[in-house]
């Protein structure tokens, strides 16, 4: 699991803990993340307590390089292999449930996977445990995804731009849209071959649990459970309780949170854009020289979190005077007009200050989530998964975001970038439009979590789903396997 699907789940297992102490949950996972989580959770003095449970599997048999962590660096095999690997730990989850079975004298009350992973379908009916999947991305992107995968509908045309299953007509894709493994997917190649059975399957579970909010993906929800035809319980905004400085990244970033949140207070209101491209993307030379001009053009103060170029070692010393305009960082600390913060930014921190007025992002799912859960409105830069997907929402249906560019090779001028950043952060016309409906987001989102007389939509799902696992097994206090 990536750093985007760990996280939520962390957060999911901490907000059944919030709703009901008469559960025990335990997260299960591969050793190394289980590593990452336990410095987490050590770290965190409010995460409430959660078991750990490692599935250690012998990689003999898949050819997977010893560093796994970023598929950046990973050939199209080798990440369709990293999936498929995926399918060998279920024999340690069935030993794991076994185990579990003995200790507790009755298996688990219920199993939540990671909808990618539809193999546990088959282990939890085998012991008859109820199982349902939980999609760490929106209702609309997960939908298209999912559509996208089991149908392949660009397959059947010739054209730039075609309807999907699931959709309405007005929706149309573009074969841009589409990440280069779908692309080339035919049914026949080790992608789909991974794919289909593992979302077909994840249909096959008793619901879906969403990491979204009712009143903000309401025409989103509403096409997934058309679609996918078992409940989906829309449980979001799964929003992380833990800082970054608590992640242990902070050490890599070169700014502490203290340091980022004095430069933010020396700005405006709206004043700064934020731009990061999540936990595993960078982009490439020519862009980030495009970029760095756009943006001292613009005039706009920012944050951007930089990595090396693509063809780099993502973790490597980020060297400004070799990727950046001449003598740019420089200019921009002398005149405090940009931040460059290496590697890894405190995120959430960042987006909930008031002088942040816009986020250019790769439209990851959390991103995306967090960004609209502080009325930010957005500059779309998808790269893989379903971020094209994202982008698409949140310009067309939601219009408080703008598409800057797609992909890691596109082209991007810096005029382009200067227009687009000019036209989203904007006191009047289209930015004070977006900026006014993201701030009506932002309050949907805050309601669907709140706890009050009415409770918000999304702890009234969350409610609802702990009551039908708890009456799949009455009176019974049980474990939750994550
Ligand atoms: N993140 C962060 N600091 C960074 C980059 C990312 O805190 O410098 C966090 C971000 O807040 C989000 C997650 O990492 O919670 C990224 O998840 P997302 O789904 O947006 O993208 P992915 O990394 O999965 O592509």
């Amino acid at each position: 699991m990536a750093h985007g699907h760990l996280i939520p789940f962390l957060e999911l297992a901490n907000l059944i803990h919030r709703r009901s102490s008469v559960f025990t949950t335990t997260i299960v996972n591969t050793p190394s993340n289980i590593q990452y989580l336990r410095s987490t959770i050590s770290a965190a003095s409010s995460t409430p307590k959660i078991h750990l449970a490692e599935l250690h599997y012998s990689s003999t048999d898949h050819d997977l390089p010893p560093n796994t962590e970023n598929t950046e660096n990973l050939s199209l095999d080798q990440i369709s292999t990293l999936f498929h690997s995926s399918t060998a730990l279920e024999l340690p989850l069935r030993q794991l449930i076994s185990d579990i079975v003995q200790k507790d004298g009755k298996p688990p009350l219920c199993i939540i996977s990671d909808v990618f992973f539809g193999w546990s379908v088959a282990v939890a009916r085998s012991f008859n445990i109820p199982i349902f999947n939980f999609t760490t991305c929106g209702a609309y992107g997960t939908l298209a995804y999912l559509s996208l995968w089991l149908n392949l509908p660009h397959r059947s045309t010739t054209a730039d731009d075609f309807s999907i299953p699931g959709f309405p007509e007005r929706c149309r894709f573009r074969r841009s849209q589409l990440h280069r493994f779908l692309l080339a997917a035919d049914g026949t190649d080790s992608w789909s071959k991974y794919f289909q059975p593992q979302l077909s399957s994840a249909l096959r579970s008793d619901g879906w649990l969403c990491n979204t909010v009712e009143e903000v993906e309401y025409f989103g929800l509403g096409l997934l459970r058309d679609y996918i035809k078992i409940p989906v319980w829309a449980i979001g905004p799964l929003l992380p309780q833990t800082s970054s400085r608590r992640w242990g990244k902070e050490k890599d970033s070169g700014v502490d949170l203290e340091n980022c949140i004095n430069w933010l207070n020396s700005h405006p209101k709206n004043s700064v854009l934020y731009i990061s491209f999540g936990s595993q993307n960078t982009i490439n030379e020519t862009q980030m020289l495009e970029l760095a001009h756009g943006l001292e053009e613009s005039g706009k103060a920012f944050i951007w979190v930089v990595r090396p170029p693509l063809g780099q070692d993502m973790k490597a010393e980020f060297r400004a005077h070799q990727w950046l305009p001449d003598r740019f960082e420089e200019r921009m600390k002398e005149t405090n007009r940009g931040l460059l913060i290496r590697n890894w930014a405190p995120q959430l921190e960042i987006l909930s200050h008031e002088s942040v007025g816009a986020f250019l992002s790769h439209c990851g799912w959390n991103s995306t989530v967090e960004s609209l859960s502080q009325g930010v409105p957005m500059i779309g830069w998808p790269m893989a998964a379903e971020q094209a997907y994202n982008s698409k929402m949140v310009v067309e249906e939601m219009g408080i975001g703008v598409e800057l560019t797609r992909g890691k090779e596109s082209e991007i001028e810096r005029g382009k970038v200067k227009e687009v950043i000019e036209m989203v952060m904007g006191e009047s016309g289209k930015g004070e439009e977006m900026r006014k409906k993201a701030a009506i987001v932002k309050d949907k989102m805050i309601a669907a979590i709140k706890d009050d007389k009415q409770k918000g939509s999304s702890l009234r799902s969350l409610e609802e789903f702990l009551a039908i696992i708890q009456s799949k097994r009455e009176k019974t206090n049980g474990r939750v396997l994550v």
